[in-house]
């Protein structure tokens, strides 16, 4: 094993225990909350735990930093992912994060630019990537390194703003913009190709202009590998088709649609926390003065 081989494994694996650990905190949230979208907040964990354990330049402190990254959530349902993600980056506390779809909370079941770390209110699909867009112009008009990143449902690509936005991204040579395709199979009425056939989803991208990678959305060799790439777009937007599975992580809740709209029962979520569970504890070192 070669030490940069070694070094990626390592890196691996500290990802894996923050996606571990999100997974955790969206099924608290909902749970907590009675109410969300906890199968289509799982199929990106592993993205989002790679911009923001690996990719985004973002400053917890001071969220509003002008030469921040952006991200944006375009599929807003599944907001407790990007919570879970800021909560981990230390943007907000346990406390606050558990106030999810509270009347006055910070977090709203939808995102709302008044959380901290929040870069776009999203939610009606469709229009999230059209921000992005903006976002990835406007920081290019101000000469800013910033870089745009965004997440959109593959249900989400029957919008027709989604495909206005694809030839802004292309016309305006955004190679500052990457985007994920979150390509679960699935959408709210049922499987995508059934609902509004999207294949072949890549050449569609490619035929827009975009410099597209097909990925698995849960390999985070392939997600960092695709993410370093885009990084040497000059002038072209990125875009990977991510396969994913809804409900990822717990096995009676991948691949369903059940949990799509609705918490999971107090017994489900018990169950849901123990195959979350992380390692078990080291034994407590005895006998070294300590
Ligand atoms: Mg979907």
């Amino acid at each position: 094993v070669t030490r940069a081989a070694s070094a990626a494994a390592t890196g691996y694996a500290t990802l894996a225990e923050r996606a571990r650990r999100m997974r955790r905190h969206i099924i608290r949230m909902t749970s907590h909350a009675g109410s969300g979208h906890p199968g289509p907040s799982f199929s990106p964990v592993e993205i989002l735990a790679s911009l923001y354990f690996a990719e985004l330049s973002l400053d917890p402190q001071h969220p509003d930093w002008p030469e921040r990254d952006r991200f944006v959530l375009s599929k807003g349902h599944a907001a407790p992912a990007l919570y879970a993600a800021l909560h981990e980056a230390g943007f907000f506390c346990e406390e606050t994060m558990l106030t999810l779809r509270q009347v006055g909370s910070l977090l709203q079941g939808h995102p709302h630019v008044k959380t901290p770390g929040v870069d776009a209110t999203t939610g009606s699909l469709g229009l999230g990537l059209s921000q992005a867009v903006g976002m990835a112009l406007g920081v290019t008009m101000r000469h800013s390194r910033s870089r745009v990143y965004a997440l959109i449902g593959d249900g989400e690509c029957d919008e027709g703003q989604i495909w206005e936005a694809a030839l802004a991204a292309a016309h305006f040579r955004l190679g500052n913009l990457v985007v994920f395709v979150d390509h679960n199979g699935y959408q709210f009425d049922g499987p995508v190709e059934e609902v509004m056939r999207l294949a072949p989803l890549a050449d569609k991208w490619r035929a827009f202009g975009w410099r597209v990678e097909e990925i698995d959305g849960h390999d985070f060799e392939q997600i960092l590998g695709f993410l370093e790439r885009a990084r040497h777009s000059a002038d072209q937007p990125s875009l990977a088709v991510a396969s994913t599975v809804k409900g990822y992580g717990v096995s009676f809740m991948a691949g369903s649609q059940e949990y799509h709209a609705r918490s999971l029962t107090s017994e489900e979520t018990q169950r849901a926390l123990i195959e979350l569970e992380g390692p078990a504890q080291a034994p407590a070192k005895t006998g070294d003065g300590g």
